[in-house]
């Protein structure tokens, strides 16, 4: 019998990348949430990092950071965006964590004496740490995302501990396959060889897919279904297609139609319950579809080659942008190539800039142009973090004159740092997982934007950063028009600024993005869209 009453569903992918496994997970989430069960989704990566946070963004995208101070990967922003529930630092595990476990283990000499072997040890800690969620108790079902591409070799130790749990008496579990069915324009065919081929990787592993997602660019017929279904091993009924959508928000409605949650159920053996319920979803979507009025915002940032590593943003905008029925176009600009010159060029076209966060030196003049033309130009302005950070810095340099105005990550030597290393972080020197992170109390000044937009004295936000707002300047700064309207209330610390002479001026040592959801978008991206909006009709 189960130990416990919670099941797991693991999903898989195969044949290529990026058929989006994540988004896949948070709409099947979402509709067995919306069926009345407790959903949680975690995420598997398969790298030797001990966490994407040392990782350059062009790499894998945002590190999205929880509440509880995990730097993880960018999908379980998806996994809170859709279930409007927080993750954790358990909801993701990378081969480095689990490796880092065993070994420590083995240096304690937990092992007594003998031989530490990927099976069983590193597989029973990828096992133990599947089960964790599960044994809080919290959740009726656990979606367990495997990171990676079966077959490939990093991914098999995690493959492994997927077949050794198909076959423990104690879990019940099934295993949700995606792949792509690739169509041939010469002979206007779609293929299922590959995804035969994947599915027969995986049981060559061991393991069975029992239910079987197909990516594919063209409707899939009847007959298609059945032959994957015979080739695969696989009910009819649990060939599920997984069509292109417009947007990532219409996916859980066209899994709702193909009916992937009462197939996940039924292979669980759980009872349906209701029908379910996202009509707010749905009504999202369909002012999404269909928006009043349109907006240019520039989001000024140095790795927008790779949009991936600003989702969160991205998101919030849309949420916001839904929530003020606006369509919300984002002018990506590149940090580096903006310069005093061609600034008014860039951005004389746009309704608000927001200046995203970063480190390090490369393009951080050109964030503080920006900064400038927001400032001068009365245009609404959202810095978050180093963006906040950018934008004392030009207040500090430009308004109150100290031309040698600078953060000390950049010039340790500055004349004025205004912006400074935190107290906490001067003895650290390691950096993996050492800056200011998860969630924290700010104090909210009442006369204030940000109290406009929380309607609350106390919020709490997520930090990710080492660097603070030096509040040897503060007197200076408010005296000349920029105030402190959020501080920490155990530390003093400065989290947002606002510039009283301007309609809609605030930055933000915190991110906001992180917590912005479909059902409940973040409070001060709402509020920026709508003062970005104003502005535009003036
Ligand atoms: N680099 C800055 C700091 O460490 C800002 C970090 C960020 O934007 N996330 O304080």
């Amino acid at each position: 019998m189960p130990d416990n009453k919670t099941k797991y569903v693991f999903v898989t992918g195969g044949v290529t990348s990026s058929l989006g496994k994540g988004i896949i997970s948070a709409s099947l989430a979402k509709l067995l949430q919306a069926r009345g069960y407790s959903v949680t989704i975690q995420k598997l990566d398969p790298y030797i990092n001990i966490d994407p946070g040392t990782l350059n963004p062009y790499e894998h995208g945002e590190c999205y950071v929880t509440e509880d101070g995990a730097e993880t990967d960018l999908d379980l922003g998806h996994y809170e965006r859709y279930l409007d529930r927080k993750t954790s630092q358990a909801n993701n595990v990378t081969t480095g964590r689990i490796y880092q476990h065993v070994i420590n283990k083995e240096r304690e000499g937990a092992y007594l004496g003998k031989t530490v072997q990927v099976i069983p040890h590193i597989t029973d800690e990828i096992k133990r740490r599947i089960r964790l969620l599960g044994k809080t108790g919290d959740y009726d079902i656990v979606i367990t995302e495997i990171g990676g591409t079966v077959g490939d070799i990093e991914s098999l130790p995690y493959i492994e501990a997927v077949r050794q749990l198909k076959w423990d008496p104690e879990v019940d579990c099934i295993v949700v396959h995606l792949t792509l069915v690739p169509y041939l324009a010469t002979s206007g065919e779609l293929k299922t060889k590959p995804t035969q081929h994947s599915v027969k990787q995986l049981l060559e592993s061991g393991v069975q897919a029992d239910v079987l997602v197909l990516r594919t660019e063209h409707t899939i017929p009847e007959d298609v279904r059945r032959k994957v279904a015979l080739f695969c091993n696989i009910s009819k009924d649990a060939v599920i297609e997984s069509a292109n959508a417009n947007t990532i928000y219409e996916v859980p409605v066209l899994m709702q139609k193909e009916k992937l949650d009462q197939v996940v159920l039924k292979k669980l053996d759980l009872p349906l319950r209701e029908e379910p319920e996202i009509q707010q979803w749905k009504r999202f979507l369909h002012r999404l579809d269909n928006p009043q009025n349109h907006l240019k915002i520039g989001l000024i940032g140095k790795y927008i080659e790779l949009k991936d590593s600003y989702i969160s943003i991205n998101e919030a905008l849309i949420h916001a942008g839904v929530e003020n029925d606006t369509q919300v176009e984002i002018d990506w600009i590149h940090s580096e190539l903006l310069t005093n010159e061609n600034v008014a060029d860039k951005m004389k076209d746009l309704d608000g800039v927001i200046v995203a966060p970063g480190f390090g030196e490369r393009g951080i003049e050109g964030k503080i142009i920006a900064v400038e033309y927001a400032r001068k130009n009365n245009m609404p302005f959202l810095g978050i973090c180093l963006g906040m950070q950018c934008a004392v810095i030009e207040f500090a340099r430009n308004v109150l004159g100290k031309k040698g105005a600078h953060t000390t990550e950049i010039n340790e030597q500055a004349e004025d740092p205004v912006i400074f290393l935190m107290e906490a972080q001067k003895s650290i020197t390691e950096k993996g997982g050492t800056m200011r992170l998860g969630a924290y109390d700010c104090a909210v000044q009442k006369d204030s934007i940000a109290f406009d937009a929380y309607q609350s004295e106390l919020i709490s936000e997520r930090h990710r950063h080492r660097f603070e707002f030096n509040n040897k300047y503060l007197k200076d700064f408010e005296k000349a028009g920029m105030k402190a309207s959020g501080i920490n209330p155990e530390g003093g610390m400065v989290e947002i600024v606002e510039n009283v002479n301007h309609p809609w001026f605030v930055g933000v040592q915190f991110h906001p993005e992180y917590s912005s959801t479909v059902l409940n978008p973040h409070p001060l991206f709402v509020k920026f869209i709508a003062a970005s909006l104003k502005e535009s009709l003036k």
